[in-house]
């Protein structure tokens, strides 16, 4: 059987080339191939020997994952279904900005966390996903970006981990992608480009830091109160606000923690609750992003751009009974913590009067 060939680090590669009797400057070779020009189809890597190309097409199969539909909007954003060898499925989206691209990928299929307006975590969890199915999306997307950009023209891209699944309990599996992801042996992305959101698993958040201390790092945070917090978000009841919040305050970083707030009517958007966030807040370098809620439901660990799109992309399956703020309360919530000297977006939908999604990625509900 066929060795899938994401799956290797580029050491694993470099052992296997060295077993296969192939010079080592091949591995080399292979890596530009798949991850700079992104070309896999080993009938075109030029620079190796016909022979060599034999060995390696007869141990490795270098097929990325198959998208099976690829959806977009008249922005430009698109959302990419792909199925994994087993058949089960995931979702990533691909965002146009400005001048450049972000991909939202998946690291697991479904999530266990089951925050309460999250589709994924209605779907309950299925697996992890191998760090050749985190690389493969970023791949893929890339390739898409690629051919959707002017001639000629090489896009930024930067990449966060918002898509299906809470990323630090796949931590071995994100770590060994990232390793390939901002290495110049693999794509190359800069880690200040890349953000990964989490739903605060401390000791995930620890070792990220500690092993790739230039990537950024997204909270969700929700609710100030614990009790409001552990209602929504139940890994709270396990992984404890005031410890992740402390560990923030007294851990110096490269780049401050951006809190992510959906706000929902009559739930966590009054000036009270303003005034608790600032004071919980304290002392962190930070910023804030405000997501109003929108009726069909919101991801809480969705950055909002990626939110927006995934909004503008998806029908919602059912109405989850929260509901959106009025914009005088939004913006009195956003004054109140720029009195208090705090860096707030509000990340309003322009894609409201569309019956807004599930927000979140979900495959099988
Ligand atoms: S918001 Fe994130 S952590 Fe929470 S259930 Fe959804 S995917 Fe999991």
């Amino acid at each position: 059987m066929l060795k899938w060939i994401y799956d290797l680090s580029y050491e694993e590669l470099e052992k296997d080339i060295a077993h296969l009797y192939l010079p080592r400057f091949v591995a080399d070779q292979v890596c530009r191939w798949l991850y700079e020009k992104n070309i896999n189809d080993i009938a075109c890597w030029s620079n190796i020997s016909k022979k060599n190309r034999e060995t390696l097409s007869q141990t490795y199969d270098i097929r990325l994952n198959k998208v099976l539909e690829v959806q977009a909007d008249r922005e430009g954003n698109r959302k990419y279904l792909i199925e994994l060898k087993d058949k089960y499925k995931i979702e990533a989206v691909l965002i146009k900005e400005k001048k450049h691209f972000t991909m939202c990928i998946s690291t697991q299929v479904g999530c266990a966390l089951k925050c309460k307006f999250c589709a994924t975590g209605r779907m309950g969890f299925k697996r992890n996903l191998s760090s050749g199915e985190i690389l493969s999306q970023a791949l893929l997307l890339k390739k898409d970006a690629a051919e959707n950009s002017a001639p000629g023209q090489k896009e930024k891209i930067n990449i966060v981990f918002m898509g299906m699944g809470e990323p630090l309990l796949n931590y071995e599996n994100l770590s060994r992608a990232l390793q390939l992801i901002t290495s110049e042996k693999g794509i190359g992305i800069s880690p200040r480009n890349i953000t990964v959101s989490t739903a605060g698993i401390l000791d995930g958040i620890k070792r990220l830091e500690k092993d790739f201390p230039r990537l950024k790092l997204s909270f969700s945070l929700n609710a100030p109160a614990a009790a409001l917090r552990e209602e929504l978000m139940p890994i709270s009841k396990k992984e404890k606000l005031d410890d992740i919040l402390a560990y923030f305050r007294h851990t110096p970083r490269k780049h401050r923690v951006t809190f992510e707030y959906v706000l929902i009517k009559g739930v966590n958007d009054s000036l009270q609750d303003a005034e608790k966030t600032a004071a919980l807040l304290r002392g962190i370098p930070c910023k804030i992003n405000l997501i109003p809620y929108n009726p069909g439901g919101s991801g809480v660990n969705l950055e909002s751009k990626v939110l927006l799109a995934a909004k503008r992309l998806n029908a919602p399956p059912r109405e989850w009974g929260f509901e959106t703020p009025a914009e005088p309360e939004v913006e009195a919530f956003c004054e109140y913590l720029h009195s208090r000297g705090y860096t707030v977006i509000i990340r309003w939908s322009k894609g409201r009067e569309i019956k807004s999604a599930c927000g979140q990625l979900a495959t099988e509900i």
